[in-house]
């Protein structure tokens, strides 16, 4: 596949009347070509305007079609093989084996998406039959299903250019709601975008489907993004990056004269909290897999853990030791941007120098400027409850060890964090008493416990939850990995005793497209049904 550097709306490929921008290489801070032309906030609206024409006839796909699309996509993206790779790494500086790894999550999650379109419980059936003898009052036939709220625009965020950026999570799923998709791409990986976006627009063309159903565009988005999400034919918006950005973007949601919902997937310090218990074990071993997760992808990751807390005394001084050991051996991996890498040293500076904070362990530099050596650093649990600098996240390898003494420091510091989408206890059987404390107020905070395991490395899933309360997301009903995800983009609509000529498909009484359904309170299985009927016909 060629690269054009040209937004690519409804099919077409548009080049920008705005400025022009390229994508940098953050291990050599070369310009890599070609140039990307950004639009102008009026060639923003044929994508916006294309997504509303095609909602309707996409929004009641066939079930068949509708997977079918999911599948050619996955499968397209596998098709541009090694150039993506290639690219991507240029534009990230990440390892291939970890965008290998990153593209098969990609697929998967589309593969995933295209069974849950399939299998079809998310259309939420539910059927209340009439009642007319019901006394005092006779019960109308209500029946309720779940549809699409409409066009979404989509962010991705730097860090992961394939999982969470122009087919990823937020698109997949809704996509798989039923929803248009106007993507804008991130600065940091144009060419990245534009290869995933053509994939996408090559499946549109071949299921035959309305072209606007998808849009890549090219702008920055303190002014197209904003434009986007402003758009009156925009009904909701799925972002991940930075809490500044997505702040900006539910404040503009917020003040439209329709609001739209926002789901913004932001930062995260990911606690990890290490019990006495786990102390006896392999210490050394420990302290490895903590620093691994700190330092993989460079840090990365919205999963990577900000904080650990670790026992005062003898036990935790021997933890803190061997995590700065084992930091001392690592050296620094090329960061996604120099922005990034500049913002990660002007965070360490600030906690570095912040009081009562000491450095338990840093790495050496890595071979390219945007580098820097992992860093680990230490206080009390104390001076962590009182002074908010030490919140902040840092995104990158760097963390912070807290030591404390007891069960309640722990639900104190708990109750002080800010919401999270994970945190982890490292524990036996001997500290089930104390973790039990503890859970009730972690339950409060955070999207997911984790136990004798790292926060790193999100399953995609039926039960998995990738949120949390503000801030780190927007809305803590929901998440943005997993089958779940899907919910985002759904609304319920009821429907009272509509003739079933009217009714759409998943609401007739004949059940073509073969759904679970709710009928008065009783979930009855779609096969369970079918079999009854044939009994009846037999
Ligand atoms: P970012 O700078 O916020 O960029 C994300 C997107 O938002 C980009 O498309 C960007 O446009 C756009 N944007 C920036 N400012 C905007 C504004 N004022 N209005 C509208 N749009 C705006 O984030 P990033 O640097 O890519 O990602 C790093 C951050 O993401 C980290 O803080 C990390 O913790 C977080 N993250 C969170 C998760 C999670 O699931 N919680 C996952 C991954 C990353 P441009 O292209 O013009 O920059």
């Amino acid at each position: 596949m060629t690269l054009t550097g040209h937004s690519l709306i409804a099919g077409q490929t548009v080049a920008g009347e705005g400025k022009t921008t390229f994508a940098f290489n953050p291990a050599t801070n070369e310009q890599l070509e070609p140039a990307y032309t950004l639009l102008s906030e009026e060639q923003l609206k044929a994508a916006t305007a294309a997504a509303a024409e095609a909602f309707q006839s996409f929004s009641t796909l066939d079930p068949g079609t509708h997977a079918a699309f999911l599948d050619a996509i996955a499968d397209n993206i596998e098709a541009i093989g090694d150039d993506l790779i290639v690219r991507a790494g240029q534009e990230t500086g990440l390892p291939a084996a970890r965008l290998q790894g990153e593209r098969a999550r990609t697929t998967g999650q589309l593969r995933l998406f295209a069974n849950v379109v399939r299998q079809g419980d998310f259309r939420g059936v539910r059927i209340d039959p009439a009642l007319p003898d019901r006394a005092p009052l006779p019960r109308a036939d209500i029946r309720q299903r779940q549809i699409p709220l409409g066009p979404v625009a989509v962010f991705g965020a730097s860090n992961f250019p394939l999982a969470f950026s122009t087919a990823g999570g937020d698109t997949a799923s809704a996509l798989a709601a039923g929803c248009p998709v106007v993507f804008k791409a991130h600065n940091a990986h144009p060419g990245t975008s534009e290869l995933v976006g053509q994939a996408i627009a090559k499946a549109v063309a071949d299921l035959g489907l309305h072209p606007g159903v998808f849009s890549l565009i090219y702008g920055p988005g303190s002014s197209i993004g904003q434009a986007l999400v402003a758009d009156p034919a925009i009904k909701a918006v799925g972002f991940t990056g930075s809490q500044s950005a997505g702040i900006a973007l539910m404040r503009t949601a917020a003040a439209r004269p329709e609001p739209i919902p926002v789901y913004a997937e932001m930062s995260s310090l990911n606690p990890v909290f290490v019990f006495p218990g786990a102390l006896k074990g392999d210490v050394d071993a420990l302290a490895q897999q903590y620093v691994t997760a700190v330092t993989g992808s460079s840090g990365q990751l919205c999963t990577s853990p900000g904080l650990l807390f670790a026992p005062a005394g003898e036990a935790g001084d021997k933890l803190a030791a061997a995590v700065g050991r084992a930091v001392s051996a690592c050296a620094g991996q090329t960061m996604l941007t120099a922005g990034i890498a500049g913002s990660w040293n002007s965070g360490t500076e600030a906690l570095g120098a912040a009081e009562n904070v000491t450095v338990v362990g840093t790495g050496t530099p890595g071979p390219t400027e945007n580098a820097p050596a992992p860093a680990i650093y230490g206080t009390e649990i104390r001076d962590f409850i009182s002074n908010e600098v030490l919140h902040a996240e840092i995104f990158g390898a760097a963390s912070l060890v807290i030591r404390y003494s007891s069960a309640e420091e722990l639900v104190e510091a708990t109750n002080r964090i800010e919401g999270q989408l994970t945190a982890s206890l490292q524990l036996t059987e001997e500290d089930y008493p104390t973790a039990a404390r503890l859970i009730p107020a972690l339950e409060q905070k955070v999207g997911r416990i984790i136990v004798n395991g790292w926060p790193t490395g999100v399953e995609v899933g039926h039960a998995m939850v990738h949120g949390g309360p503000f801030p780190a997301t927007s809305d803590a009903r929901t998440t943005s990995v997993g089958t779940l995800a899907i919910n985002r983009f759904l609304r319920p609509v009821a429907y009272q005793n509509l003739p079933q000529e009217l009714l759409p498909a998943p609401l007739q009484d004949a059940n073509p497209w073969q759904l679970n359904r709710r009928i008065d309170g009783t979930v009855i299985a779609a096969d369970a049904a079918q079999a009854e009927k044939e009994e009846v016909n037999a």
